[in-house]
């Protein structure tokens, strides 16, 4: 077993395991509710933890990609060929939508 994902928010670590679960991964919560006990541990030693079996470590580290800060890679405009970070919807350049980000507006 190895650790793929840890957050102080629960929900957002549930959440992480929801994904792996669609995917077809079993997980595991750990530290579910060991926050009373921050007292006398380290912070980040309490927090909710997500484990998966070593031979899914590494497709479950591709599917929480998108939990750990930014989503996704830099893209590049189709319309103006300029580059853009992961957290844009739209081309800085031209307006333009990210092709993938099909947000509903
Ligand atoms: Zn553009």
């Amino acid at each position: 077993m190895k650790k793929v994902f840890t957050d102080q928010n629960l929900s957002l670590v549930a959440n992480a395991a929801n994904i792996l679960e669609h995917a077809g991964l079993s997980s595991e919560l750990r530290n579910t509710y060991a926050g009373g006990a921050s007292g006398g541990l380290a912070f980040n030693e309490v927090w909710p933890e997500l484990w998966v079996a070593d031979s899914s470590v590494a497709q479950a580290e591709q599917l929480l990609a998108v939990l750990a800060g930014v989503s996704g890679c830099d893209w590049t405009c189709p319309h103006c060929n300029e580059s853009n970070g992961a957290s844009f919807d739209l081309c800085w350049h031209c307006g333009r939508r990210h092709e993938s980000s099909d947000k509903k507006v």
